[in-house]
C-alpha cells in the first residue's frame, strides 16, 4: 500500500510528490498529460522567474525536482477513487492501486469559445492574441485593444478587472444577445466598455491581430480574453463522496482536507484563486498535513 497516491501531474501535483518524497513517503504519481500551466506561453507573474518562464519548462523543471527525490510520473489516467475501511482503492490503467491517503490535482480545464479549431487556438495562445487569465497576464495588454467573449456578471466582472488595464475593451455576446442585467449594464456603461452582440465566429488572425465577426461586423483585437467559465475536475472525488460547490469546486478545509476523511485536494480543483503560486501553497500544505495524518497511523521513522 502506498502512503499517498498524486492525481495530477500540474504545479499543485508536482509540488506535493516533491514534499512527500523528501519527507520519504512511498507515493505514486499519476497524470494525463493536460495541465494548464502547459498552455502558458510565458509566465511573467510567477515569482523567481524575472524573464519569465514557460509553463512546460517549469513543468519540466518541477517533474525533475520531484525524481531527484524518487517521485515517478505514470501517464495513467485515474478513473475512480474507492474509499475503503482504511485507505483507497485508485482504479487507472485496469489496474487498483491501494493507498493510505489521495491527493487530488486535477485542475480545470477553460471553457473554449465555439468554432476556435484546435490549430487556431494553439497559435492564438502562443502568440497572446487568446488569453484566459487576466490575472496572470492582463499586465500585458496594457492599453491595448481588448475583446471579452462573454456576457453576463462573468462576463461584466472580467471587463471591469481588464479595464484596470486599457479603456480600449469590447464586451462580446457568444451568443446572439447579451445578458445583462440593468446593475451589469450599468457598471459596463460607467467603465466605457462597449457592448457588442454575437454570435461570435469566423476566427482568424490577420497580421498581428486576432479578427472576429460579431453582430456589429468583423473586429479584430490585440488580444481576446474567452470569458466563459471552466469545467472543474473534480468528478473522481465528487464520485467519492467528497463535497463540491454548485460549479464543481471541490470543499476543503484550512488543510486541504475535503469532506472525505484521507481525500486531499489542492490547485486550481479546489475553490481559490486559480494561480501556480495558490496551487503550490495549497499543495504544500495538503502535503504536509497528509504526512502529519500518516504519522499519527504509524510512526514515520529513519
Ligand atoms: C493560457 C493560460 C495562461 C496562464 N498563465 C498563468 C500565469 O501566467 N501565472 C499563473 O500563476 N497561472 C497561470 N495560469 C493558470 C495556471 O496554469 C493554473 O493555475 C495551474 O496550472 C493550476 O495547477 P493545477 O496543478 O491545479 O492544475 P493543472 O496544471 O491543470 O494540472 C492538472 C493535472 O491533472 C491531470 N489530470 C486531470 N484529471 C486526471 C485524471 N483523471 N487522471 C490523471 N491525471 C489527471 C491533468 O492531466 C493535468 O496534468 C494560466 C492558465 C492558462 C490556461
Amino acid at each position: 500500500m502506498e502512503d499517498c497516491i498524486i492525481v495530477g501531474a500540474g504545479p499543485a501535483g508536482l509540488t506535493a510528490a516533491i514534499y512527500l518524497a523528501r519527507f520519504h513517503l512511498s507515493i505514486r504519481l499519476f497524470d494525463c498529460g493536460s495541465s494548464r500551466a502547459a498552455l502558458i506561453p510565458k509566465t511573467r507573474n510567477h515569482a523567481g522567474f524575472p524573464d519569465g518562464i514557460a509553463g512546460k519548462d517549469l513543468l519540466a523543471r518541477m517533474l525533475e525536482q520531484a525524481e531527484l527525490y524518487g517521485a515517478v510520473r505514470e501517464m495513467f489516467e485515474v478513473t475512480r477513487i474507492e474509499p475503503l475501511a482504511e485507505g483507497f482503492a485508485v482504479h487507472a490503467d485496469g489496474r487498483t492501486f491501494p493507498a493510505r491517503a489521495v491527493l487530488l490535482a486535477t485542475g480545470v480545464v477553460n471553457k473554449r469559445p465555439e468554432g476556435l479549431d484546435d490549430p487556431l487556438h494553439g497559435e492564438a495562445l502562443m502568440r497572446g492574441l487568446l488569453r484566459y487569465c487576466p490575472i496572470c497576464d492582463g499586465y500585458e495588454v496594457t492599453d491595448k485593444r481588448i475583446g471579452v467573449i462573454g456576457t453576463g456578471d462573468h462576463g461584466m466582472r472580467e471587463a471591469l478587472f481588464l479595464r484596470g488595464y486599457t479603456s480600449d475593451i469590447t464586451l462580446i455576446s457568444p451568443g446572439a444577445g447579451h445578458e445583462l442585467d440593468v446593475d451589469c449594464a450599468a457598471a459596463l456603461d460607467a467603465a466605457g466598455v462597449t457592448r457588442v452582440d454575437g454570435p461570435c465566429g469566423g476566427y482568424t488572425i490577420e497580421g498581428e491581430r486576432i479578427a472576429v465577426d460579431t453582430a456589429a461586423g468583423r473586429l479584430a483585437f490585440d488580444s481576446l480574453y474567452p470569458a466563459l467559465g471552466s469545467r472543474i475536475r473534480s468528478r473522481l472525488a465528487v464520485a467519492a463522496g467528497a463535497r463540491a460547490s454548485e460549479d464543481g469546486c471541490l470543499e476543503v478545509d484550512d488543510h486541504q482536507r475535503t469532506s472525505v476523511p484521507g481525500l486531499f485536494a489542492a490547485g486550481d480543483v479546489v475553490k481559490g484563486l486559480d494561480q501556480i503560486s495558490h496551487a503550490m501553497g495549497e499543495a504544500g500544505v495538503a502535503a504536509t498535513t497528509i504526512r502529519n495524518m500518516l504519522a499519527e497511523q504509524r510512526p514515520i521513522r529513519r
